[in-house]
């Protein structure tokens, strides 16, 4: 059966014991390019760390993503202040730039066995859009990636899903690309990303170019 995630039944979804008795640490973990990082990850990093019962929720701007490999993103520096003022003030997020001092591309897997050193007692859940999920298993050392974490698919579309992954359903359409697009086009982005992300994108003058 397919779980929708939410606040009550998450936990029981995932056939885990939550709060009191459960000594495992849960940890979230967010890669993506964040380019910019936007609303839509924010509420759902927040759905999950309620939904899931989660000690934090650990973001992971990506270096080049191997599933974008024609995508020149903003520099990466750019990205991660973005990221850290996105999340500035939430206590149990927090960010994570190893994937931006290694050499690229960004393999989840190498990411999770240094994570997993790190918190060998934690139990990792990896947040995954819906739009990722038909390509999950060509990721890199797929099957060890997947004894490390339990995936959990962020719902894009609304629709009904079609993996074995339990789904956190709250259907927000705001995507990067689009926030790109609205500034090279002269619109607006206000309340699709936190006005601190905003400042830096004006600052800084990101996403002036149309894109190719
Ligand atoms: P782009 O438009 O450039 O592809 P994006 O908005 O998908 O970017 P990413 O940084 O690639 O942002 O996202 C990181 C992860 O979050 C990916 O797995 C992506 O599918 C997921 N994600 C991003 N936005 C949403 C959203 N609105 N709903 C569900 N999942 C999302």
């Amino acid at each position: 059966m397919k779980s929708a995630l939410n606040a009550r039944d998450s936990s029981t979804a995932l056939g885990m014991t939550t709060g009191q008795g459960n000594s495992l640490k849960r940890i979230g973990i967010f890669g993506g390019t964040f380019d910019p990082i936007h609303h839509g990850h924010l509420i759902l990093a927040r759905e999950a760390l309620e939904g899931l019962a989660l000690e934090k929720v650990l973001f992971i701007p990506a270096a080049a993503s191997p599933h974008k490999p024609n995508f020149e993103s903003a520099a990466a520096a750019a990205r991660l202040e973005m990221v850290r003022a996105a999340i500035e003030g939430e206590p149990r997020f927090e960010f994570d730039p190893m994937e931006l001092e290694r050499s690229s591309p960004s393999y989840a897997i190498d990411t999770m066995e240094v994570l997993r050193k790190r918190e060998p007692g934690a139990e990792f859940f990896y947040l995954v859009g819906e739009d990722n999920v038909a390509l999950l298993n060509t990721w890199h050392r797929f099957p060890e990636l997947a004894k490390l974490v339990q995936f959990i698919v962020l719902d894009r579309s609304g629709r009904q899903a079609e993996h074995p992954y339990p789904v956190i359903r709250r259907h927000l359409d705001i995507s990067a690309t689009d926030i790109r697009n609205r500034v090279a086009t002269g619109r607006s982005i206000r309340y699709l990303v936190p006005p601190a992300v905003e400042k830096i994108i004006r600052e800084r003058q990101l996403y002036r170019e149309p894109e190719k």
